[in-house]
């Protein structure tokens, strides 16, 4: 299993690599499309893998209205693949903007015919248009027409939760049907609704989390930016221990570390 970090290709997240470069396995990076930052990250002997622009950035593959911009990020996602030699694009499927939505979707990015793409879940509400892809029903089409991988996001399929009459461990387990091999990991609360907190935060599961992911896995970490905590997260989804020395932020999952 390879466990990395996730973070932007900005001045910050340059930063930040010196600090975990000998903990982390490799690091996962979102180039922006409007700077060539990202190919500084050149500078560290590391494993790179890379996250295309997304809602963020203005991306969307299901808008008609965000083409141009969507056609931009995904060229500059594609441009940085082929520069860090990266096997895997994780790319989110797009917000729902009307029947029809999932279709142009997939029509949108079969057009890069690019085997690299892991369609990543997104959380059923993550904004008032609502998010494609947050079930492994949503997500079968994709997979299906594009012929690629899936980036499962633990806290997304957590939080979907809240608009879908089942629990997260059963969307979980539905989207491991569709074997994925390559995730995103962090902790957060259904009962707050948030996450992208550190791995020891709230009240999601983190042991289930962990007892999903099979071996042969790539698992990025999507916490915040603190180097003795993602050591510890990192130490966790290794070996499944926990630094009792370092027990700040960690509330109710005990259980899962005795
Ligand atoms: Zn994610």
């Amino acid at each position: 299993m390879k466990v990395g970090i996730k973070t932007y290709s900005d001045e910050k997240g340059y930063n930040h690599i010196p600090k975990i470069i000998d903990y982390a396995d490799f690091i996962e990076i979102l180039p922006l499309p409007d700077n060539d930052f990202y190919k500084q990250f050149a500078d560290f002997d590391m494993e790179i893998r890379i996250h295309a622009p997304h809602q963020g950035q203005g991306a969307d593959p299901a808008d008609r209205n965000a083409v141009k911009r969507t056609m931009q990020c995904m060229k500059t996602a594609i441009g940085a693949a082929d520069l860090f030699d990266s096997p895997t694009i994780v790319v989110h499927p797009g917000t729902y903007t009307g029947v029809g939505s999932t279709m142009r979707a997939i029509e949108f990015l079969k057009q890069f015919n690019d085997g690299r793409f892991l369609i990543e879940n997104l959380p059923a509400e993550c904004n008032e248009k609502g998010e494609l892809g947050s079930t492994a029903e949503d997500m079968a089409p994709f997979v299906k027409t594009l012929g690629c991988g899936i980036c499962l996001d633990f806290g997304h399929a957590t939080l979907t939760e809240h608009a879908k009459a089942k629990g997260y461990k059963q969307i979980i387990n539905e989207f491991m049907r569709l074997n994925p091999k390559y995730f995103h990991i962090m902790g957060g609360s259904i009962k707050e609704n948030i996450d992208h907190k550190n791995l020891f935060y709230g009240d999601f599961d983190i042991g289930f989390f962990k007892e999903c992911i099979p071996r042969d896995a790539y698992v990025v970490l999507e916490t915040p930016h603190d180097a003795g905590m993602q050591k510890r997260e990192i130490e966790f989804i290794k070996k499944g221990k926990y630094s009792k020395t370092a027990v700040f932020g960690f509330r109710k999952c005990r259980g899962i570390f005795e």
